[in-house]
């Protein structure tokens, strides 16, 4: 049973072998399972950014817990029920939810409520994977960012960083179907180019380009909604470019997860003349929007043309290197990881 062991605390970017580690050891799967509890088959997991802040001391807090020292990781999965101590899951029941990083993992009892059964993605005709991106916990983060925090009207302007990610995409996207003007921003000319063929309206290489000029240009009326994931130089960037009454959705701001000297936006000031709205969130906590956003989440996906990438690394022994991907950008999509043949 290969598991990925949190190693230790990173000050900078994570490496594979010495902050994450990949460890073998046995398991008995004909063994018997605790009261309460479900033995789960991983079948696919999601390395997200925010796993970045969870690599630190525990005793700092924050809304999402700190990994445990040699400990596996954890984070979301889709997993098959292969035994079941436990009423609400059954054998060969579909799970998403939260779950430890390893081929094989017994869920005891307290935590079986971070699982929810889900098991119309067999037959849904979308790809399992799809269960941890678009239609999982970055899908939702877009769906609440956008429509909840953003308060978009039609004909605003919107633009996106981090634009051709797991969150950003579809950030675009819907925007497009609310009747936005949307532009995105992304670290390769692929990439960009990738985000004017799914509809965005303009895209810039935010490496090759100045971001400030970039946004003049292509936002000749200023900017309404900022789709935030990126911070620092970016958001000062924005800030000198946004319109009176602009809404700044702070999602993340990768920019800043991997130093240890943090970029100081020097125009805050503008926030006061233009009456700016910065509003950060965290998607767990609109647990309300799930149900809106799975309906018309899944609709645009089989009905509305809407395309989602993923960047598929195979194997649990690549996580390591997934999550690195992720933090250096060197993912093209939504990035999962298969752990086994679906
Ligand atoms: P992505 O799939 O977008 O992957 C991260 C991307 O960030 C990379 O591909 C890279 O793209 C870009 N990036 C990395 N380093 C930098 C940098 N220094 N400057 C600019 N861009 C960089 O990840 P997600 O879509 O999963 O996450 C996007 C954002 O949303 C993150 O900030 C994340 O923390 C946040 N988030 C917040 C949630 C919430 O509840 N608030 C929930 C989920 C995500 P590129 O090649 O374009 O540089």
């Amino acid at each position: 049973n290969t598991q990925i062991i949190f190693a230790q605390i990173p000050t900078t970017y994570p490496e594979e072998g010495k902050h994450m580690l990949v460890k073998k050891s046995e398991i008995d799967l004909d063994a018997e399972i605790p009261q309460g509890s479900v033995l789960l088959k991983t079948l696919c997991l999601s390395v997200d950014p925010y796993m970045r802040g969870r690599m630190r001391d525990a005793s700092i807090k924050s809304y999402s817990p700190a990994f445990a020292l040699n400990q596996p990781m954890n984070g979301h999965v889709m997993a098959l029920v292969l035994k079941s101590n436990n009423d609400k899951f059954k054998v060969g029941d579909y799970v998403y939810g939260m779950s430890s990083f390893g081929e094989y993992v017994v869920v005891p009892e307290a935590y079986t409520a971070g699982l929810e059964v889900r098991n119309e993605a067999k037959d849904s005709g979308l790809p399992l994977t799809n269960y941890i991106g678009v239609l999982g916990m970055p899908g939702m983060t877009a769906y609440v960012g956008l429509i909840k925090f953003g308060k978009p009207k039609k004909g605003e302007s919107l633009y996106v960083s981090a634009a051709s990610g797991a969150v950003g995409q579809l950030v675009g996207q819907i925007g497009k179907m609310l009747g936005l003007y949307v532009v995105g921003s992304a670290g390769s000319d692929e990439k960009v180019e990738h985000l004017k063929q799914i509809g965005f309206d303009g895209a810039f290489n935010y490496k090759t380009k100045d971001t400030k000029e970039a946004l003049a240009e292509l936002f000749p009326k200023g900017i309404d909604i900022y789709f935030e994931n990126v911070g620092g130089k970016m958001l000062e960037d924005v800030i000198a470019n946004a319109n009176r009454y602009a809404r700044i959705v702070c999602c993340g701001m990768i920019s800043q997860y991997n130093t240890t000297e943090p970029y100081g936006v020097r125009n805050l000031i503008q926030v006061v003349g233009k009456s700016l709205e910065i509003r950060g969130f965290i998607v767990s906590d609109s647990p309300e929007m799930r149900e809106p956003f799975r309906k018309d989440m899944t609709k645009w996906l089989l009905e509305d043309g809407f395309k989602y990438r993923e960047c598929i690394a195979e194997g649990i022994e690549k996580t390591p290197q997934a999550l690195i991907d992720v933090l250096r950008g060197e993912n093209f999509g939504k990035q999962v990881v298969k752990v086994a043949d679906l």
